[in-house]
């Protein structure tokens, strides 16, 4: 599968936005969109045209589409999921995307990165009631309890994590860090995602 492995940081300038891709790093003065807050490229200092409707509502896909770390296919299969589903379009995708099992590892602070997060899946240190699941995007729900296997606790990276973690855990998880364990409560509403998207462009750019 097609992977993109250039520079993580130039897809946050190129969005003008922190889309938290680097873990610790993101939180640090280190950032690169905090030390240089322009498009990269040659031409990235250069005056920025206005964009026409279509380039806003491609950005906000694009931004949404790195942040969790989805090609395209995969984005727009989500997306197509979101329209089946009964409620708004919009809240649903993003509920869909939060609702990613590697996304649940990196927001109740097992991985620091969803990239990280989506290595610990694929790898198969990551249980899902018990049992071993290594599909990144496997849908998870209320009730589930994620954990890191037994045989992969005393890992130098869950060491740390035992004794918490620093970051904000959305209330929709309920975290036990000394047992590496977390279980989703609740489904995730709007107000639970922690990025800056508006999400019904994401749905008019597939509208057109
Ligand atoms: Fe790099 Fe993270 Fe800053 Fe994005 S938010 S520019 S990934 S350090």
């Amino acid at each position: 599968m097609a992977r993109y492995t250039d520079s993580v940081c130039r897809l946050c300038r190129r969005e003008g936005t922190k889309l938290f891709l680097k873990g610790e790093k993101c939180f640090s003065s280190k950032c690169a969109v905090s030390l240089r807050p322009t498009p990269p490229g040659q031409h990235g200092q250069a005056r920025q045209r206005k964009a026409s409707e279509y380039g806003l509502q491609l950005r906000e896909k694009q931004k949404a589409r790195r942040a969790y770390g989805l090609m395209e296919g995969q984005f727009k299969r989500t997306f197509n999921r979101a329209t089946g589903m009964k409620g708004i379009t919009g809240e649903n995708l993003l509920q869909l995307l939060e609702l990613r099992l590697d996304n649940v590892v990196y927001r109740s602070g097992l991985g620091s990165s969803r990239a990280q997060a989506r290595q610990f899946v694929a790898h198969g240190l990551i249980t899902v009631n018990g049992k071993k699941v290594d599909i990144p995007s496997y849908t998870t729900k209320v009730g589930d309890v994620i954990s890191v296997r037994s045989t992969r606790k005393d890992m130098e990276h869950f060491k740390v994590v035992k004794e918490g973690v620093s970051r904000v855990v959305p209330k929709w998880l309920s975290t036990d860090a000394p047992n590496l364990t977390v279980t989703i409560t609740s489904l995730p509403v709007r107000e639970d995602v922690d990025l800056t998207l508006q999400e019904n462009m994401i749905v008019e750019f597939y509208s057109r």
